[in-house]
């Protein structure tokens, strides 16, 4: 026995060694310099030529913009660690990043943190890994509760210092509703995540205060799990976690804020995720005239009287791009030459119709092999000639524009 216990010692000691070694030769890992400006050129030592191919590809009008937008990440656990590196790695202009805990070795489940910061705090180990990953990136380390009255000061000052969109990553209910009080007050947007302590639901959610539920207007939703609340509630039961769904909602939180800043696609204003069922529910949530938050109330009140002005504009943004795609030539889009088949005559098989029943959303990239040989296949020759005088018409039509 007393053999064992020195053997444990020693392997102890050993290992305290090895991680010293390797956390002094981190330090002089070279960092690349700085960018100053995001170039799309392909090249190997670009580090943003695939998020500006996103300009390319007609996804992003001017992806560039992400340098002008600052996010404030509150809670930098299984969630915010992950959310804040993406962010990182996309080129976001500054991050200021708000927690008051340290690094443990139970955390070591998720994602971003390394067992060689246990001890660190949250904020400064995120500062270090961050910084190596990508040094064009304003940090702020704001290592504190948000929750203490000296802490909200600071909360709420360091919001007001110019930051484009708050998220928030905590894991209770009193931090969500400091934050849900902040941006209430200072007519800051924000968007709050959530996983279930059954760690196997989360949801994402955006407030724009006057214009949707703040975090007090309603009870807060979430995903039902299907598991039995009085699991999950016992005393001295600590919460559980998994990687895969504290990714999942970091994900969704990312894309969410992405689109928001850039302006593609749909922001989503309520996004749930229920990973035994793989079920998304979305919705909206309209703002409680009778909230118990007086900001919120307040906000209300403004977006309301804004509200003719809001419908002109909108009203004025819809006939511009109704006269600009009047104007515009169709086939002009079309420079693909790609077009609609029709379903009716896309033969006779009923068994191949049922086949291609699919959920809604859900299109099939290839035909089916069948349908792939029938196309290009000798035996159907009929309409060739059709679609040969099709062409040349859509040729002459471009050539002569
Ligand atoms: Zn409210």
């Amino acid at each position: 026995m007393a053999a064992l216990t020195d053997f444990g010692l020693i392997w102890g000691k050993i290992q305290e060694l090895v991680s010293r070694i390797m956390s002094s030769s981190k330090t002089s890992i070279p960092r690349r310099s700085k960018v100053k400006d995001m170039s799309a050129e392909v090249v190997d030592s670009n580090p943003y030529s695939r998020l500006m191919a996103l300009q390319r590809m007609g996804i992003v009008e001017n992806y560039e913009r992400i340098r002008d937008y600052s996010v404030a990440i509150v809670g930098i656990g299984g969630v915010g660690s992950v959310a804040a590196e993406m962010l990182t790695r996309c080129g976001i202009g500054r991050l200021l990043l708000y927690d008051y805990d340290t690094v443990e070795l139970a955390n070591m489940n998720r994602l971003f943190f390394r067992p060689d910061q246990v001890g660190m705090t949250k904020t400064d180990a995120a500062v270090q890994t961050l910084s190596e990953i990508n040094p064009d990136v304003v940090l702020e380390s704001y290592s504190m509760n948000i929750t203490t009255v000296k802490g909200f000061d600071v909360f709420i000052n360091s919001l007001k210092s110019g930051v484009d969109l708050v998220l928030s990553c905590v894991d209770n209910y009193e931090a969500r509703m400091v934050i849900n009080q902040a941006c209430n007050e200072l007519r800051q947007t924000w968007m709050e995540s959530g996983v279930s302590e059954d760690a196997v639901s989360g949801h994402i959610q955006l407030l724009i205060p006057g214009e949707t539920a703040c975090f007090a207007c309603a009870p807060p939703l979430v995903v039902a799990s299907g598991v039995d609340e009085r699991t999950l509630k016992r005393e001295g039961v600590c919460a559980a976690s998994l990687p895969t769904t504290m990714g999942v909602v970091a994900g969704l939180l990312v894309q969410n804020c992405l689109k928001y800043l850039l302006k593609f696609g749909q922001v989503s204003p309520y996004l749930g995720y229920n990973s035994l069922k793989d079920y998304f529910p979305t919705m909206e949530m309209k703002p409680n005239p009778q909230c118990s938050n007086a900001a919120c109330v307040d906000r209300q009140k403004e977006y309301m009287e804004s509200k003719p002005a809001r419908d002109a504009a909108a009203k004025a943004k819809i006939e511009a791009e109704v006269s600009s795609v009047i104007e515009e030539p169709l086939h002009l889009d079309n420079e693909w030459n790609i077009s609609i088949v029709d379903d009716s005559d896309a033969g006779s098989s009923t068994a191949a119709n049922t086949s291609s029943i699919l959920p809604e959303g859900l299109v099939h990239e290839l035909p089916t092999a069948d349908k792939y040989s029938e196309q290009v296949g000798p035996t159907v020759t009929d309409g060739i000639d059709d679609d040969l005088e099709e062409l040349q018409r859509q040729l002459d039509a471009l050539n002569s524009s």
